[in-house]
């Protein structure tokens, strides 16, 4: 059996999504840019994306801008802002210890390169970050507040309408990551007080290599890309058609199903969640322990006295292709920052293994999983020193 539960690494572009995509790398290759009248079916195309994104968040058409990536869409709304803020003096960057690396890694640039304080906001045990923390960090030096909107290893989601009413009411802009909350959740950018926005269309059955930035009217972070005067002088650069277009199409059929989606996805989370804590001993769920405040695809459990990466090629080998939280640290061995965060010793935080659910999930892959999986850690556990040790200390206690 083939089971793919790393969804929030990638999702298959769907078949309608392909479809729809195929003409602009064929007969449709005008560039949008041009004047003659067959280069209008690229650009009327492009537009139609754009609202098709726009209309999924509550967003206006023109404050929707295409990017390469959701990370390019981060880079854009942190550098940008700060790079104009400091014109006047703002130099201060308020994000969380628990944020993507497209996230994390640009607020260490702006830091070392750009001379920006920033402050890495804890969380709690589940993953949450406290609003009063944001409100008591902000100072007058404050040029953007950036909070991930859904977490993509333990998928905790944050209050995020309260924490952009608190920049409203500051006049700070608020800007989230919303790559998983945009994959899986309803988003109102206007009722959440959200002035920025990344998405990225491959977490959500879409094409690879192409994401968008919401950026309410009124917000101009410095250009990202300079060069041609493509989405409006913002972002430079011959557009990603075909990519544009799935995006579109992709937004479109998700805002669709999502409820349908959300109601199968979180039941089986669920039953998988249960099964893994009735089946297994001193099994530890990392995240949100409340349903409604985790996406409805994520489960993430530490299990002491294992690697986490052992438990993977195991999986591996029984056909399941699973992940141990972020897609980046799979080339290093650094125990996640986000675990570390939640408050997990080292030994838990290596121990963590991510199930992703999603489209292509089935009701037997989920007992299948159940099947295998307790055999598994029970086998590397009877091998573990580290699982002896624990036994002992459990004994003693
Ligand atoms: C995947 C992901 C990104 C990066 O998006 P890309 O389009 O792959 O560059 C950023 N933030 C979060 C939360 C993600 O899950």
């Amino acid at each position: 059996m083939f089971v793919y539960m790393d969804h929030t690494a990638t999702t298959p572009t769907s078949p309608e999504v392909l479809k729809a995509m195929m003409p602009y790398f064929g007969e449709n290759f005008g560039n949008p840019s041009s004047v003659y009248s067959f280069s209008r079916k690229s650009r009327s195309a492009v537009e139609k994306a754009r609202t098709q994104v726009a209309q999924a968040l509550n967003a206006d058409s023109s404050e929707i801008f295409f990017t390469s990536s959701g990370t390019e869409a981060d880079n854009w709304a942190l550098k940008g802002t700060l790079d104009k803020a400091r014109l006047t003096g703002k130099n201060h960057l308020i994000t969380t210890q628990i944020e993507h690396h497209a996230i994390l890694h640009t607020a260490e640039y702006l830091h070392k390169f750009e001379g920006v304080d920033v402050t890495y906001l804890p969380v709690d045990s589940e993953g949450f970050v406290n609003p009063d923390d944001v409100k008591a960090a902000i100072t007058d030096k404050t040029a953007l507040v950036s909070i991930m909107f859904a977490n993509n290893e333990v998928g905790t989601i944050q209050p995020i309408k309260e924490i952009g009413a608190i920049c409203r009411e500051r006049k700070i802009p608020f800007h989230t990551d919303a790559v998983q909350g945009a994959a899986h959740l309803d988003i109102d950018v206007k009722a959440m007080n959200i002035d920025m926005l990344s998405m990225s269309a491959h977490k959500m059955y879409g094409p690879k290599g192409v994401g968008a930035l919401f950026l309410r009217k009124g917000m101009r972070p410095e250009n990202f890309m300079h060069g041609g005067a493509q989405e409006h002088k913002h972002r430079a650069s011959t557009e990603n058609i075909a990519g544009i277009v799935g995006f579109g199409e992709a937004m479109e059929i998700l805002k669709t199903r999502l409820n349908e989606d959300k109601a199968i996805n979180s039941a089986r989370r669920d039953k998988l969640i249960a099964g893994i804590l009735d089946k297994i001993p001193d099994a530890k769920l990392n995240g949100a322990v409340c349903g409604d405040k985790r996406l409805p695809n994520n489960i993430n459990f530490s299990f002491i006295g294992v690697e986490g990466e052992t438990l993977l090629l195991d999986l591996d080998a029984r056909g399941i292709s699973a992940s141990t939280g972020s897609a980046c640290s799979s080339e290093s061995l650094d125990p996640s920052h986000v675990l570390l965060a939640l408050g997990l010793k080292h030994e838990m935080a290596h121990g963590s293994l991510r199930f992703t659910i999603g489209r292509l999930t089935t009701d037997e892959q989920i007992d299948y999983v159940l099947e295998v999986l307790p055999e598994i850690v029970a086998r590397r556990r009877a091998m573990s020193p580290l699982w002896e040790d624990y036994l002992k200390s459990k004994g003693e206690n």
